[in-house]
């Protein structure tokens, strides 16, 4: 695959983190998740995190303002000169048109929309059901990929961390931030002719496959 722009569209718990760490690792190309720079930045307690905490973990979304700079900041990094896959951004039209913009400035073609769709009752089991490992960043799932003792990391990094949002009453919020405010999307990237859906409800080796078997010949 040449040097592109990928994004990864999808609601809460499509698996857009688990695909685009694979996607990255694959294709040699850089993994951009605003979701984990705003984690880092939360538990350094930046004056970002510190801005971007409340909003976080009230399932809503931080302002586009903030979200726009981060990504602003990453896509000069060196490493995302080799291409890169955008994980949870962007996430809002405003968000959307401020990333055209950025990718026309620097150069880049029009980037190729990847939209995993999923069903409701797996969103909410993947969320409520995922624990991350702080280390390594490997991530689980209690119900469809359970670590081999309960809370610890099979790499025996960590303790897993059950992330604050990903409970009952926050993942509800998050849902519905994305049917008001990421859905919108799906239109705008399909009247551009850049979106093409895959779907997100299998295991994530069987997604991961179909993923990359449409990347090779999109
Ligand atoms: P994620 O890990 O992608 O699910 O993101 C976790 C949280 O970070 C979201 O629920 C938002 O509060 C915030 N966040 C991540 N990306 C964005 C974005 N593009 N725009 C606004 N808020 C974001």
């Amino acid at each position: 695959m040449r040097a592109r722009a990928l994004i990864l569209l999808g609601a809460p718990g499509a698996g857009k983190g688990t695909q685009a760490r694979g996607l990255a690792q694959h294709f040699g190309i850089a993994h951009i998740s605003t979701g984990d720079i705003l984690r880092h930045a939360v538990s350094a307690r930046t004056p970002l995190g510190l801005a971007a905490q409340r909003e976080m973990e009230a399932g809503h979304l931080v302002p586009d303002r903030i979200v726009n700079g981060l990504v602003r900041e990453r896509l000069a990094q060196p490493d995302a000169a080799r291409g890169f896959v955008l994980d949870g951004f962007p996430r809002t039209l405003a968000q959307a048109r401020y990333l055209d913009r950025l990718l026309r400035a620097q150069g880049w073609g029009r980037p190729l929309v990847l939209n995993l769709r999923t069903d409701e009752d797996i969103l909410r089991k993947r969320m409520t059901g995922r624990r991350t490992c702080p280390v390594c960043g490997e991530i689980y799932n209690i119900y469809f990929n359970p670590p081999q003792n309960d809370a610890m990391c099979d790499r025996e990094c960590a303790k897993l961390i059950h992330r604050a949002d990903d409970h009952e009453e926050v993942v509800g919020q998050r849902l519905a931030a994305y049917e008001a405010q990421t859905k919108p999307l799906i239109e705008y990237y399909s009247r551009r002719k850049l979106l093409h859906h895959i779907d997100g409800n299998g295991k994530p080796e069987s997604v991961a496959r179909e993923l990359y078997s449409f990347l090779r010949d999109p």
